[in-house]
């Protein structure tokens, strides 16, 4: 039992106050890797170990809808580059293709886990991993099947650019991420993706991808509108797509579809701030009634960063949101994002993933900019930090 909780966001409207299910001077109880109790900690039931909260916040750990983590190699360079005056393409990735794939097997999931362990730390109980930097069918499946030895969220992103090979034959490299990529990723993978942007895959190209993918099994998520206007979002919500991820250059119609389906809208603040570029607006999305999830985009090339705190940070400063939404987008909104109703929320039966906060109120994530407030996290019942 965790007690002396000065502050408790359940992610549960029905049990505490406002969306975010505000409880004060409440107790969680675990029960192996799940939550049996939540409540007043004056009416907590006997338990037989006791962790006193000591009147700090517990929130539920973030849930990281959107990462990429398989890849070797650094990017230093070209990030100075860019802060000293070059624009970002998507192009870059480039680099980072040629870097994983001389990668050994050994090294790429050394790396992966690492930043698995770096998430943890901050608080990051749930974490997405696409693939994306292999482009061909052996390192597009290693990628995925390293992936899935340390997360369920695994996504096929052979989609991310047309593989160096295939410059010269961009609908040849498509039929080889919808045919024999494909059959080789489709096993190890939950998602399949596609990076729908000027320079990487235009609204068919894209449209083949995840309608090839939905076939094998695989529910769609869509890398759209990142850069700038494009069908990427339209094409989202059509195919069911779980999230439409960047979100950045959305039109009336683009914001209004979104509002009126199932996807959410996955905000990725750090790709603006790497990219010293316009932030989305979360408030715009928000006020229309889209649902809203906030993620890292973590990769070496435009958001090297695995922080959700961040991120949070970000979106309240900079995308018009208000803390409470800001820490529900990357808990429960992540959530969302993935279809998972066992985390990003405290409730009895929910995975016991949960974040102590060496502060009072879950406010001072956006409060506190970049000062490390993780005290204790559990994930599935376990304390890992
Ligand atoms: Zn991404």
């Amino acid at each position: 039992m965790i007690t002396g909780i000065g502050s408790l966001v359940t992610n549960d409207p029905g049990h505490g106050t406002g969306p975010l299910g505000l409880l004060t001077d409440a107790a969680v109880v675990i029960d192996g890797d799940r939550v049996a109790w939540v409540g007043p900690a004056a009416q907590a039931p006997a338990a037989d170990e006791r962790f006193d909260a000591d009147g700090r916040a517990l929130l539920p750990g973030f849930v990281d809808s959107h990462a990429h983590l398989v890849f070797a190699g650094d990017r230093t360079a070209e990030f100075n580059a860019r802060m000293s005056g070059q624009a970002y393409s998507a192009g870059g990735i480039r680099t980072t293709v040629a870097a994983t794939r001389a990668a050994s097997d050994a090294e790429l999931e050394a790396n992966l886990a690492g930043f698995v362990r770096e998430a943890l730390r901050q608080g990051t109980t749930t974490i997405e991993c696409k693939s994306g930097y292999g482009l061909t069918v052996e390192d597009e499946a290693r990628a995925l099947r390293i992936a899935a030895k340390h997360t369920p969220e695994t996504t096929y992103l052979g989609a991310h650019i047309v593989a160096p090979e295939y410059a010269e034959d961009p609908a040849g490299y498509v039929d080889l991420v919808t045919g024999e990529m494909l059959d080789a990723c489709a096993p190890h993978a939950r998602w399949v993706d596609v990076f729908c942007e000027k320079g990487a895959f235009d609204g068919d190209q894209a449209r083949a991808v995840l309608t090839a993918g939905i076939e094998r099994g695989l529910t769609p998520r869509v890398h759209a509108n990142q850069l700038t206007y494009g069908p990427g979002v339209q094409l989202a919500v059509e195919l069911g797509a779980a999230s439409a991820d960047h979100c950045t250059h959305l039109t009336d119609e683009d914001v209004a579809a979104l509002a009126g389906s199932a996807t959410v809208a996955t905000l990725l603040p750090g790709a603006e701030f790497s990219t010293r570029a316009e932030y989305p607006s979360g408030r715009r999305l928000l006020d229309a009634g889209a649902v809203v999830a906030l993620s890292t985009d973590c990769n070496p090339g435009s958001s090297f960063t695995s922080s959700m705190a961040f991120c949070i940070a970000v979106a309240v400063r900079e995308m018009g949101m208000t803390p409470d939404e800001a820490v529900w987008a990357a808990t429960a909104g992540g959530a969302h994002a993935l279809r998972r109703s066992d985390v990003g929320t405290i409730a009895i039966g929910a995975r016991a993933d949960l974040l102590l906060l060496d502060a009072p109120s879950h406010v001072h994530l956006a409060y506190r900019p970049g000062v490390p407030l993780t005290a204790a996290v559990w994930r599935a019942g376990v304390r890992e930090v």
